[in-house]
C-alpha cells in the first residue's frame, strides 16, 4: 500500500504525524516528508487514521 499526497491540498500542519509518526514527519521548514515508501502492514491502521484526520483531505491510499 502506497500513500498518495495531494501536495496542492497539503498545509504541514501535521495532524497525520500525531497519528501515524512512523510515517508522516513535518520538517522545520513546514514541508511534510513520508518516511515509508511502502506501508507495512502493522503500520495500516495509523496510516488509516491518518487518512481520515487530515482536515484537507490532502491523503489517499494506493494499492498495488
Ligand atoms: S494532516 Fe493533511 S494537511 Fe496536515 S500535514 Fe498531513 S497531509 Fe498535510
Amino acid at each position: 500500500m502506497k500513500i498518495v499526497v495531494n501536495w496542492e491540498r497539503c498545509e504541514a500542519n501535521a495532524v497525520c504525524v500525531r497519528a501515524a509518526p512512523e510515517v508522516f514527519r513535518v520538517d522545520d521548514d513546514d514541508r511534510l516528508h513520508l518516511l515509508v515508501d511502502d506501508v507495512p502492514s502493522e503500520l495500516r491502521p495509523k496510516v488509516e487514521k491518518a487518512v481520515r484526520a487530515c482536515p484537507r483531505g490532502a491523503l489517499s491510499l494506493e494499492e498495488p
